[in-house]
């Protein structure tokens, strides 16, 4: 089942969360010059119109990037996710594009380093090639996430961060996804696993389940943030999301722990906005 289109979502809290922990976690890996190599298994469009008829008919980037856009701390905190930001826009005089991950990732890594993106949905796969097309070191694949990582680990670089994106449209993707979590890193376990998940409504969420299972896949230094920016809601509504990340990288949790409060501050809907960040096993 394909009916999910991120251009619905682009921009929302939840990929403001996802896109700077992704901002910090390419930051770490570029402290050594070596190179690394990037996986994104469900890519996207790797850029969005915020005035696309999608994104008009949920307006979820005001709960978003909007929302934070002028933010001088965070600014200050995680330049290169502006960076991006402005060089997506740069000759707009307002905000009117916003970049997916594999533009963030493709924008902010070096010629020495390679990216592997890749996108099942037929349209979305052809936008990502044409919006990919500054980036000489990307791969675009029409490939199923769980077929393509597996064929691509272990890779021939052997760095790097593999960033697992799936839209949870049933509820079996949960499941799927730590399988394919334990499997990818049984085949690569210096990797850097970054997996988001969203948080919902009360009658639906799987939140705490499913990071609990990513807590126990083995990995050394399984790192939790969260971040809902009003209370939960009886029924299935998304108030939050969450990124989980194995063998995360040292000094993570210290700029996490500078930038969730920021940013909690700046998205929150409400006084019941909050952050959460721990450990669900310990680092090395
Ligand atoms: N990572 C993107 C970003 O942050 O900009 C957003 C990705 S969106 C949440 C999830 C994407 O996964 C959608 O574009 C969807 O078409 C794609 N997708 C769904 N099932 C897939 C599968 N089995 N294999 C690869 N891509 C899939």
């Amino acid at each position: 089942m394909l009916s999910y289109r991120h251009g619905f979502h682009a921009g929302n809290h939840a990929d403001v969360l996802k896109h700077i922990v992704l901002c910090l976690i390419l930051r770490s890996l570029k402290k050594k010059d070596k190179p690394f190599c990037y996986i994104d298994t469900h890519a996207g469009a790797g850029g969005y119109s915020l005035d696309s008829d999608f994104s008009n008919k949920t307006g979820e980037y005001h709960t978003g990037i909007e929302k934070v856009i002028n933010n001088t701390i965070l600014k200050k905190l995680v330049p290169e996710y502006f960076e991006v930001l402005d060089k997506l826009n740069h000759e707009e005089k307002a905000l009117r594009y916003y970049p997916g991950s594999p533009y963030i990732a493709a924008s902010l890594m070096r010629e020495q380093d390679s990216l592997d993106l890749l996108e099942l949905h037929p349209s979305d796969y052809e936008n990502l090639k044409y919006n990919m097309h500054f980036a000489r070191n990307a791969h675009v694949h029409h490939r199923d996430a769980r077929e393509g990582l597996n064929a691509l680990l272990p890779p021939k670089i052997k760095r790097g961060l593999i960033l697992i994106d799936p839209s949870y449209e049933l509820e079996s993707d949960y499941y799927d996804t730590i399988k394919m979590v334990k499997n990818a890193w049984a085949k690569f376990p210096t990797g850097v696993y970054a997996i988001w998940y969203p948080i919902l409504g009360k009658a639906i969420d799987e939140s705490w389940n499913f990071t609990r299972s990513l807590g126990k896949a083995g990995a050394p230094g399984t790192l939790k943030a969260e971040l809902t920016v009003k209370e939960a809601d009886l029924l299935r509504g998304m108030h939050g999301s969450g990124m989980v990340i194995l063998n995360a990288p040292w000094g993570l949790d210290q700029e996490l722990n500078e930038v969730l409060p920021v940013l909690t501050e700046g998205l929150r809907q409400n006084d019941n906005a909050k952050y959460t960040m721990n450990w669900l096993s310990e680092p090395k």
